[in-house]
C-alpha cells in the first residue's frame, strides 16, 4: 500500500475548512497565521507561499511578515510581541533556518506557548514529553495520522526513528510512547543502523540522507515512514529507497506526496487549536 499523503491532507483541510466556516457563522471570527520570513532563501520562501496558500484556501487570514537577512533580532523580537499581544493572531510561526545574528532560541522562547503552531517553545516541548497536551510539531503530527490511517493500534508495536531533531525524531518518539510503542531512536552515533531498522514494525526516516534506507534494512510487513527531503538532480527524493522497499513494506509513503502536504495540513490544525482555545 501507497500511503497517499496528498489526499489525506485534502481530508484534513477540508475538515478544517468546515469547522472554520461553522464557527465564522456563529462568532464572525477566522483564525489568523502569521508568519515571519528573514532572508532570500528559496526553500523558506516556497514552504511560505505554501503555507500561506493553504491557509487563505481554508479561510483563515494569512500575514507575512518579511524582514531581509540582516534584520536585528530586537526588531524581530518587538515584532513577535506585538504579534503575541495581537487578539487578531491565532498562531505565529517563524520560517527556520534564521541568519547567524538571530538567535533561534531567544525567538522560539518568546512566541506565546499557546500561539506556538510549530510546537517548538520548551513548554510544548515539556507538555509533550509529559503526556500532557501541548501543541505538537507539525511534522510527526502529519506522521502519526498517516500511519494510523493504516493501523489504529499501535499498542506493543516497535517503532524505530531515524534522525534525533527537535523537529522531527524526539517529537515523534514521544508521540509513539503515548501510542504504547516501544521506540528507538537511532542517529549518526548508531551502531548497527540496519539491524535496528530491520527490527522496526513502524519506521520513520527522518535524516535527510537520500535513499538511506534499503530493502534488507526492512521487515516484511513493516509501516515506512519517509520524512526525508532531498535534493538528486533535478529530483526530491526521501531518505528511504521507495522502489526497492514498497513491495516489502505493508504500506510505505513516497517523497514527494508523502508525508510534506501533511505538515502543512497539520499547521492548519494547529492554528485552528490555537484559535478555539481563544474563543471562550
Ligand atoms: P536534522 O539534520 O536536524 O536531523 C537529522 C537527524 O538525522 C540527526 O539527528 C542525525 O543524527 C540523523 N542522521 C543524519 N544522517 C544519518 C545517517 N546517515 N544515519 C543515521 N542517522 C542520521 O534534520 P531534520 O530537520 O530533522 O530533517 C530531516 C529531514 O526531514 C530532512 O531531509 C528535511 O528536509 C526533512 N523534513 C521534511 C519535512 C516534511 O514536511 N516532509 C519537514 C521537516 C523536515
Amino acid at each position: 500500500m501507497i500511503i497517499d499523503g496528498k489526499k489525506e491532507a485534502e481530508i484534513l483541510r477540508d475538515e478544517i475548512k468546515k469547522e472554520i466556516i461553522s464557527i465564522k457563522n456563529k462568532t464572525n471570527k477566522v483564525p489568523g497565521l502569521s508568519v515571519i520570513l528573514i532572508g532570500d532563501l528559496v526553500p523558506s520562501q516556497i514552504y511560505v507561499r505554501n503555507k500561506e496558500k493553504n491557509s487563505k484556501e481554508v479561510g483563515m487570514n494569512s500575514n507575512i511578515i518579511k524582514y531581509s537577512k540582516d534584520v536585528t533580532e530586537e526588531e524581530v523580537l518587538k515584532k513577535i510581541k506585538e504579534l503575541n499581544n495581537d487578539k487578531n493572531v491565532s498562531g505565529i510561526l517563524v520560517q527556520l533556518p534564521l541568519p547567524d545574528q538571530i538567535g533561534k532560541e531567544k525567538i522560539i522562547n518568546s512566541i506565546d506557548p499557546s500561539k506556538d503552531v510549530d510546537g517548538f517553545h520548551p513548554i510544548n516541548v515539556g507538555n509533550l514529553a509529559s503526556g500532557y497536551k501541548a501543541i505538537v510539531p507539525c511534522t510527526p503530527l502529519g506522521c502519526l495520522i498517516l500511519i494510523k490511517k493504516v493501523e489504529k493500534n499501535l499498542s506493543g508495536k516497535h517503532a524505530v526513528i531515524i534522525g534525533r531533531s527537535n523537529l522531527n525524531g524526539k517529537p515523534m518518539a514521544q508521540l509513539l510512547l503515548k501510542e504504547n510503542c516501544t521506540v528507538t531512536i537511532v542517529h549518526t552515533k548508531t551502531k548497527n543502523l540496519k539491524e535496528e531498522c530491520s527490527k522496526a514494525d513502524i519506521l520513520i526516516a527522518a535524516a535527510g540522507k537520500a535513499k538511506l534506507v534499503k530493502k534488507d534494512w526492512v521487515k516484511n510487513g513493516s509501516i515506512i515512514i519517509d520524512v526525508g527531503i532531498n535534493q538528486e538532480g533535478d529530483k526530491i527524493v526521501g531518505d528511504v529507497s521507495f522502489e526497492e522497499v514498497k513491495d516489502k513494506a505493508k504500506a510505505v509513503t513516497p517523497v514527494p506526496g508523502g508525508v510534506g502536504p501533511m505538515t502543512i495540513a497539520c499547521l492548519l490544525k494547529n492554528t485552528l487549536e490555537c484559535f478555539k482555545a481563544r474563543l471562550t
